[in-house]
């Protein structure tokens, strides 16, 4: 590690660059959360994997991390761009629901998909609703600068004044803003626009929208783009380290945020753009409008039309890590057939170093070199298919060991079980897949089963009522009928 530098690919410049934090030993990083108006897909799955993967990799080369991720609960229009079409109250009237239980529901169904494929929380997960207050001020701040203005109740960004000041709008996307206002059609501005171009900051709600705010301007709700620059700049300043998000966030979305930040505060407010590459399917990207999609429950369990099998959690997360995280990535049956065999050998051979104590003073392996390979790759760019390669390295070295071809000392040994661990299930985090697990705990069950019914002919039936309540409380119901006793968890 100490032989190298850290490296990212930073898409503002095009390039990879060597990663200077604000603050030394620190980084801010903010990642663009969901919008929680449906189920995630394991498109949006991988990109919040890359960016789990980006986080524990900062982390265990001992950086502290604040990472901000946010949920995007408000404000969000259909892509018919319909005022009235807001994506959460569309989603309220076809499932009879109030807006705020649909952001509930599929709010909690994100940060359970996140868990089963072992992604860590964020330190800070902001709602943009939970945010109206800090977006209204930085429209006010927008209008007095001049870089904004009131149209009908909405407020809109002034691209071209942006521009006219030399600020350049459409540097990270690299598009011409001729280009722009020539390809452009007036879409959710009912001409109270000036351009085409200019985005909206504030949206006049109609009386009967149902998430809708007091405003200077009247009632209305906050343009997507906003949100990110109030959340962003208020938990990581003016200025951060990392912006991260998917690919198609780049543009408008993130173009927007630059614009804000800019327009705020004189200054650009991100030091590195990083942009996770997409997740395809029979060669299409995943996009929910398309539906072209699976869920992620379709894949693990297998009941879905396009694959022949379920998958584990960490077998599909070990197959998105084999990939970079600016590559593409088509999932196909056969593709997760080959990282499930690669996943197993590789979990086999841990279980193998782990029971290996090493032998003697030498090694047949030059441990050193392995891992400054491991942690070049790591540090450019956040490689995990080299890093994979490496570990495979050692791999082969496991099952030569075990076959009495290979050997290492009792110090490298140690330490290759250490730097395994690391790079396995603390970077990559993947994790072992517990065999059996129910057959386990269906095993366990019928003991404690046995073990109630035994007080009960003894009469204690103080204990075999706490037998019986205390399985409950783990989610397991006890049902005794003359055949004998069942249970459900
Ligand atoms: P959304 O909820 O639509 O805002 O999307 C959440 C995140 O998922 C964003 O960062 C998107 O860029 C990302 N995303 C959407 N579709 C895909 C895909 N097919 N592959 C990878 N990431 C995606
Ligand atoms: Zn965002």
């Amino acid at each position: 590690m100490e032989n190298h530098q850290l490296k990212i690919y930073n898409s503002l410049s095009g390039e990879k660059e060597i990663f200077k934090p604000i603050l030394e030993g620190n980084v801010g990083m903010y990642v663009c959360g969901p919008t929680v108006y449906s189920n995630v897909h394991m498109g949006n799955v991988r990109t919040f994997m890359s960016f789990d993967f980006i986080y524990r990799a900062l982390t265990h080369l001992g950086y502290k991390v604040r990472y901000v991720r946010n949920i995007t609960d408000a404000g969000h229009l259909t892509d018919d761009g319909d005022v009235n079409n807001d994506r959460f109250v569309k989603q309220s009237r076809l499932e009879k629901l109030e807006p705020m239980e649909i952001v509930q529901k599929y709010t909690v169904n994100f940060h359970d998909v996140l868990k089963l494929f072992n992604n860590l929380p964020p330190n800070i997960e902001p709602t943009a609703t939970g945010h109206i207050i800090e977006q209204l001020e930085l429209a006010k701040i927008l209008i007095d600068k001049g870089l904004a203005y009131e149209s009908n109740g909405s407020v809109y960004f002034d691209v071209l004044e942006y521009n006219r000041r030399g600020l350049n709008y459409g540097e990270l996307s690299k598009r011409n803003i001729e280009e722009l206002f020539a390809n452009t059609r007036d879409l959710d501005g009912q001409g109270e626009k000036k351009n085409p171009q200019d985005f909206a900051l504030w949206k006049k709600a109609s009386p009967e929208h149902i998430m809708k705010w007091p405003s200077p301007w009247g009632e209305g709700f906050p343009g997507w783009h906003l949100e990110c620059t109030a959340m962003s700049t208020k938990y990581l300043g003016d200025k951060f380290d990392i912006h991260g998000g998917g690919m198609d966030l780049k543009f408008p979305h993130h173009e927007c945020e630059i614009a804000q930040g800019k327009g705020c505060n004189g200054t650009s407010p991100v030091n590195y753009w990083m942009h996770a590459n997409m997740l395809t399917m029979n060669g299409q990207k995943m996009s929910k409008s398309t539906g072209n999609t699976i869920l992620p429950m379709e894949l693990i369990t297998g009941e879905n039309t396009f694959f022949e099998k379920g998958f584990h959690p960490s077998v599909i997360r070990f197959f998105f890590l084999q990939a970079h995280y600016r590559s593409v990535v088509d999932l196909s049956n056969e593709a997760l057939l080959a990282s499930e065999k690669g996943f197993n050998r590789m979990m086999e051979a841990l279980k193998i170093l782990n029971d290996y104590e090493g032998e003697g003073e030498n090694s047949s392996f030059t441990l050193a070199e392995w891992k400054d390979k491991c942690y070049a790759a790591l540090m450019d760019d956040f490689n995990s298919p080299i890093l994979i390669a490496h570990l495979f390295d050692v791999v082969k070295l496991i099952f030569s060991i075990k076959d009495g071809k290979s050997h290492l000392s009792t110090s490298d040994t140690d330490e290759l079980k250490h730097l395994m661990h690391a790079f396995v299930y603390d970077v990559l985090g993947l994790q072992q897949i517990e065999e059996n697990a129910n057959e386990k705990l269906d095993s366990t069950i019928q003991v404690l089963i046995e073990l109630r019914n035994q007080a009960r002919k003894a009469k204690n039936f103080e204990l075999s009522d706490q037998i019986r309540d205390k399985l409950l409380e783990a989610g397991i119901q006890l049902k005794d009928s003359r055949e004998g006793t069942t249970y459900t968890y």
